[in-house]
């Protein structure tokens, strides 16, 4: 008997943002594909997704990959969340976002995702000196930094490139960030679907892996406040005819249209996202919406590569570190290819 340890994984009804959930069940047959893994249930009263009296939630399996922290035959199966008759819960945005990928395919839309975090421990952003005992040195040393007295946190995060790659998971690159104890790590470039199931599992790798080295992850904007980096979720989004000959006229088009519904997106885009949007630290103002080439001010960028060929991808900035990808895919499917 194969004996598959098979960690169901969903997002809770947590609001304003969802966190991850996840249970372990035994299977007792060889896992080729996706259904051969089983629907499964939970109690939904323990995650703000039904009452106690009629607690009931069914796991949907939509996705697995090998469990790179457990090792062969073991897998990570991503869920959606159905009610106990079977449909999307309302907390289920994959849901959503499933339609819109469909309605959209013809246009091939990528996106690629920017995943920043704070690595803490002890209450504090680690490396930092304990509390009462100052502050590090100001940022600009840090940003891909090297040195035992500039970087923090090494030794997990490349586990944790290590694990994404053995998941399969299309990791694109990592970085130390501005402020000592931040992170980076890219997902992309894939379909909507594809890039916020990966963004999930790697968050969830990388909080399992954390509790092995007693290190918490942060996805909070603005972790520490005053002249510290927040963490944002840089998404970078093209279609097909961006990405082709002449693409920046369909990229400016994209702009204006994402320029009218500023407000809309903001509230997708993350809690607590008006820390981080000050206008300071590579951020437009959380009231403005500013478009511009190399522009790390802007609240959207156009990379220098794209400005010079005149095609390729447009990078929205403002989404926040703690941003659902679900959400933040279907606000620019729905804005930029209907
Ligand atoms: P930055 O210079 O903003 O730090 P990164 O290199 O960290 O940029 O991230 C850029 C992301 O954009 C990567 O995930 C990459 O895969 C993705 N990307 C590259 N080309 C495209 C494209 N045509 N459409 C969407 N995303 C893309
Ligand atoms: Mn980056
Ligand atoms: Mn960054
Ligand atoms: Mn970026």
């Amino acid at each position: 008997m194969p004996n598959v340890k098979a960690a169901y994984i969903w997002l809770d009804g947590c609001e304003p943002v969802s966190t991850l959930r996840a249970k372990t069940k035994i299977l007792d047959n060889e896992i080729n594909e996706l259904s051969d893994i089983p629907d499964w249930g939970f109690d939904g009263s323990s995650t703000e997704q039904a009452e106690g009296k009629d607690s009931d939630c069914v796991l949907k399996p939509v996705k697995f990959v090998k469990d790179p922290l457990r090792g062969t035959p073991h897998i990570l199966v991503m869920c959606e969340v159905l009610d106990a008759q079977g449909m999307r819960h309302p907390s289920n945005k994959r849901a959503l976002l499933r339609k819109l990928a469909e309605d959209t395919a013809s246009q091939e839309p990528w996106f690629g995702i920017e995943q920043e975090y704070t690595l803490f421990k002890e209450g504090r952003p680690l490396g930092w000196p304990e509390p009462h005992s100052g502050y590090p040195g100001p940022q600009g040393p840090y940003y891909c930094g090297i040195g035992a007295e500039r970087v923090y946190g090494r030794k997990l995060i490349e586990e944790h490139l290590e694990a994404c790659l053995q998941a399969g998971l299309t990791v694109s690159g990592i970085n130390a960030e501005v402020m000592p104890g931040q992170w980076e790590y890219q997902i992309g470039p894939l379909g909507a679907l594809e890039v916020s199931d990966e963004i999930w599992l790697s968050r969830w790798i990388l909080e399992r892996l954390g509790e092995k080295h007693g290190i918490a992850v942060s996805l909070e904007p603005k972790p520490i406040t005053g002249d510290w980096n927040g963490a944002g979720a840089h998404t970078n989004f093209s279609t097909k005819e961006m990405r082709e000959e002449g693409g920046m006229k369909a990229i400016e088009e994209a702009i204006e249209k994402l320029r009218v519904k500023h407000g809309e997106h903001i509230a997708a885009y993350g809690p607590n996202n008006d820390q981080r949007l000050t206008g300071l630290h590579e951020t437009a103002p959380i009231t403005e919406f500013r478009a511009g080439v190399s522009d790390r001010g802007a609240s959207v960028r156009i990379p220098l590569a794209t400005a010079q060929k005149r095609r390729g991808y447009l990078e929205d900035r403002r989404p926040a570190a703690n941003m659902d990808p679900y959400k933040v895919c279907a606000k620019l499917l729905e804005t930029v290819c209907n």
